[in-house]
């Protein structure tokens, strides 16, 4: 079953070849191919501590990469084809720390490089927004207003899956447009910071939302031996009960940190048909793991993008 991916961390993955071209399909494209992993976003991913000029070279180096990979990249709603056999990428934001002034023209060149989908941040504190670590009783700053609607404006697709509770409302409030949140769970299953409570699922489906499923092994189960494909299917079955399953994605987080482990069949893209198998175990019908598994997030794109 084919796949589109919100959320990989392709970045990292390219860092780790400096002195490489075509990083992603020296050492990537064959995984994505054993998993039907046809769409897959490309993060660049940024901290808390990057300045502007190190956001630029990032985003750069990931454009260059993914042309210099012969693959395609998502620009616009024609380029969201369903019969789409060719590994195609959506290239996403994940922190914007290094945006101290000038909001809005950082973020129209953020656009005007290709990233279709960004969150203001990762865990950190910075002048937009605050991520989980940060201060909770702080959530999106003036600047961060700025930032959403100059991403409304752009229809740039607004991440929340990094923003402590106090800015995910901020930013629920704020933006014009429905919001992703790229690769997170459910809390009720799974007890940690990124994961969404069913209150936040709730007001966030009826904007429209969209979640993907986040195979990070700590974010599945708080039991080791349960955190595999298989239960994180189960936050897919968990969330759509509570709130439909139009509103559910992959955003599976794939890229240069996950280790393998005991147990832990969902770790590379190639694994990502373990997942799907995960689905109908967990009594979706064919319609319904097609969706989940990218009809979802492309409907999603050609209406808000
Ligand atoms: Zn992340």
């Amino acid at each position: 079953m084919k796949v589109f991916d919100l959320h990989a961390d392709l970045a990292i993955a390219i860092n780790k070849h400096p002195e490489e071209k075509g990083v992603l399909k020296k050492y990537w494209h064959d995984k994505f191919k054993e998993g039907e992993v046809v769409y897959t976003s490309a993060a660049s991913f940024f901290r808390g501590v990057e300045s502007w000029e190190d956001m630029v070279n990032t985003v750069t180096r990931v454009k260059d990469d993914i042309d210099q990979s012969g693959a395609k990249r998502i620009l616009s709603k024609e380029d969201l084809k369903e019969d789409e056999t060719d590994i195609t990428y959506i290239m996403t934001i994940e922190g914007m720390c290094g945006i101290h002034d000038n909001p809005e023209e950082k973020i129209q060149w953020l656009y005007d490089m290709g990233n279709r989908i960004g969150s203001l941040e990762w865990n950190d504190q910075n002048d937009l927004a605050t991520g989980n670590s940060g201060d909770p009783a702080r959530g999106l700053t003036e600047m961060g207003r700025q930032a959403i609607r100059k991403m409304n404006e752009l229809h740039m697709i607004v991440d929340v899956s990094h923003a402590n509770e106090k800015t995910f409302w901020d930013i629920l409030d704020t933006s014009a447009l429905p919001i992703i949140a790229t690769h997170s769970n459910a809390k009720a299953k799974c007890f940690v910071e990124r994961n969404l409570t069913d209150q936040q699922m709730r007001a966030w489906a009826n904007k429209g939302g969209l979640i993907g499923m986040n195979a990070c092994d700590s974010f599945i189960h708080a039991e080791k031996d349960k955190r595999d494909a298989r239960h994180l299917a189960k936050h897919a079955r968990y969330i759509a009960d509570l709130v439909g399953v139009s509103h559910v994605a992959c955003g599976f987080d794939f890229g240069a940190y996950y280790a393998e482990q005991k147990n832990y069949d969902i770790f590379s893209p190639d694994q990502t048909q373990n997942f799907i198998q995960g689905l109908y175990e967990e009594g979706f019908n064919e319609e319904e793991v097609r969706d989940i598994a990218y009809r979802n997030v492309i409907r999603f794109l050609r209406e808000y993008m």
